[in-house]
């Protein structure tokens, strides 16, 4: 067998630590995932209702046009129901972008550090990466547009970006908007849009009007709780929906995540207590960080990226052992940084007093 020659030196997604797999590994009877971004406070509780119907007949294929809750995405959005298109995550709407736009006679442009899976899914593809080093936290994307030629078919701009956690404004997009090619696809991956509250952070919808080469991502994995349900959308303009769908495996989204993301999208008291506590603990967070002189990026999201000056991967190791699974910053671009979700109140504290313990105890060895 011959496998694609891009995929030979590849490593598959290396996703946030199990809690049981801790659990089990550590002997530890408490643990707590601050790691992937998920929603500490988890989904609706209409969302367990709703879903009880569907579970009764697990043997009916799904819609596969996702009829129902393409309805309900267009009215919250305030789009066209063509305007949509569903994956089993907005993972999978990156997968199929690229899909149909890359080979390797063509190039992306994105950020670095940025989400991984824009570089990944493009290697698969074959296509040559374009990568722009954030400038002081951010997308640079002066240096992005200089980046485009002939030859590229989709720039990214993760808005606000992972793993930083900072954001693109207004302004700077529609500059960018303006100045980007009409035949280049420009993707603006707002996964954490439920939880931004920056009041200069654009609102992309209206540009779909002007701009049919504009794909916007959105997902119910992060602020909706629905993460394992895989769901979550594009939207852009409807004959290029139109041209993208093919590559749509068939039933790709399941019938429980359609039902779970109605009531999710109903529910939208959940969402705003879930942000307004979010933003109260990630204060916490950056004052203990300013009280120990720790620089962090200022977040848009419900992580956090916070330089510590110790081995990411050291600092990784000594907060699992203490029941908190984060995110080494090594991985993600930042050596000496971890990015860390913002837990419930109860959850940040413990690990607010587990984080100063850490650092306490390789300030001691260091000087020992
Ligand atoms: C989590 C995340 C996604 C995708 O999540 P799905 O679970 O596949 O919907 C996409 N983009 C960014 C920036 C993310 O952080």
């Amino acid at each position: 067998m011959e496998i694609k020659p891009q995929l030979l030196g590849m490593e598959p997604y290396q996703p946030g630590k199990p809690i049981e797999e801790v659990k089990e590994e550590l002997g530890l009877t408490v643990v707590h995932k601050l790691a992937s971004n998920e929603n500490p406070y988890g989904a609706s509780p209409k969302v367990k209702e709703k879903v009880q119907e569907v579970l009764l007949h697990p043997e009916i294929y799904p819609d596969g046009y996702a009829a129902a809750i393409r309805n309900k995405v267009a009215e919250h959005v305030g789009v066209r129901e063509e305007q949509l298109i569903f994956g089993a995550g907005s993972d999978e709407v990156i997968l199929m972008l690229c899909r149909a736009l890359l080979s390797n006679e063509t190039n992306t442009v994105m950020a670095t550090p940025t989400f991984s899976q824009y570089k990944h899914n493009a290697l698969i593809e074959g296509a040559e990466i374009r990568e722009v080093p954030l400038k002081e936290g951010k997308h640079d994307l002066e240096a992005m547009l200089e980046k485009i030629d002939e030859k590229t078919k989709i720039v990214w701009v993760c808005n606000p970006n992972n793993p930083t956690g900072t954001y693109t404004t207004t302004k700077e997009f529609e500059s960018f908007l303006e100045r980007v090619p009409k035949d280049v696809l420009v993707v603006s991956d707002e996964a954490y849009l439920e939880y931004v509250t920056a009041t200069d952070y654009p609102n992309t919808i209206p540009y779909l009007d002007e701009y049919p080469n504009l794909m916007i991502l959105r997902t119910f994995s992060k602020a909706y709780g629905l993460a394992a349900l895989r769901i979550g959308y594009g939207i852009g303009n409807a004959s290029f929906i139109r041209s993208l769908d093919p590559v749509r495996p068939p039933f790709n989204t399941t019938s429980i995540a359609h039902q779970a993301a109605i009531a999710a999208l109903e529910d939208q008291a959940f969402i705003q207590a879930c942000k307004e506590k979010n933003r109260q603990v990630l204060d916490d967070i950056m004052a203990f960080c300013e009280q120990l002189g720790l620089s962090y990026l200022p977040t848009e999201t419900n992580f956090i990226l916070i330089e510590t000056g110790i081995d990411g991967d050291v600092l990784f190791d000594d907060l699992l052992k203490k029941g908190f699974i984060v995110r080494s910053g090594k991985a993600l671009g930042f050596p000496h940084a971890i990015r860390v979700t913002a837990g419930t109140k109860e959850q940040n504290d413990a690990f607010l007093q587990a984080f100063h313990d850490c650092l306490e105890k390789r300030k001691t060895l260091s000087q020992g």
